[in-house]
């Protein structure tokens, strides 16, 4: 059986550190992170698309604007980064907080734990995230 798929990008610039990390990573440092949304749906709409690509930029990259873009992404329980948390909520964006580490594989959990509600409306379903921290590096979610 086969089946088509449609995927939109989103990029955004955010901050963040590894805590523990063993080289330059632990230091507070900034990606052009890229997300790659991947979806299906029971059926071709009346113009034939599973859905307009559009409904993917404006619900998940809104999301992404709200959350992600032009702050930094840390750990709860990241103990160094009171200080940049207070100034960025003092500038109106907001430190989103992830409960383990902002690697790769952890961004990419959380937005596949928010985008199937922002999808639900649309009857369509998330399939994959790929999400590319540098140009060279992803972290892959599917669903199953
Ligand atoms: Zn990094």
């Amino acid at each position: 059986m086969s089946i088509i798929t449609i995927s939109r990008r989103l990029e955004w610039d955010a901050a963040h550190r590894i805590p523990g990390h063993e080289g330059a990573c632990k230091a507070i440092h900034g990606h052009r992170y890229v997300a790659e949304i991947e979806v299906s749906g029971p059926q071709m709409d009346a113009l034939g698309r599973i859905v307009d690509f559009g409904v993917i930029k404006t619900e998940v990259g809104g999301w992404i604007d709200r959350n992600f873009d032009h702050t930094a992404v840390f750990g709860r329980n990241d103990p160094e980064v009171a200080a940049i948390a207070e100034l960025n909520e003092k500038m109106g964006r907001p430190v989103y907080w992830l409960d383990g580490a902002p690697t790769a594989e952890g961004l990419v959990a959380e937005l596949a734990r928010v985008i199937p509600e922002l999808l639900a409306p649309h009857s369509i379903q998330l399939e994959s995230i790929r999400l590319w921290e540098t140009p060279n590096c992803w972290a892959l979610w599917r669903r199953g």
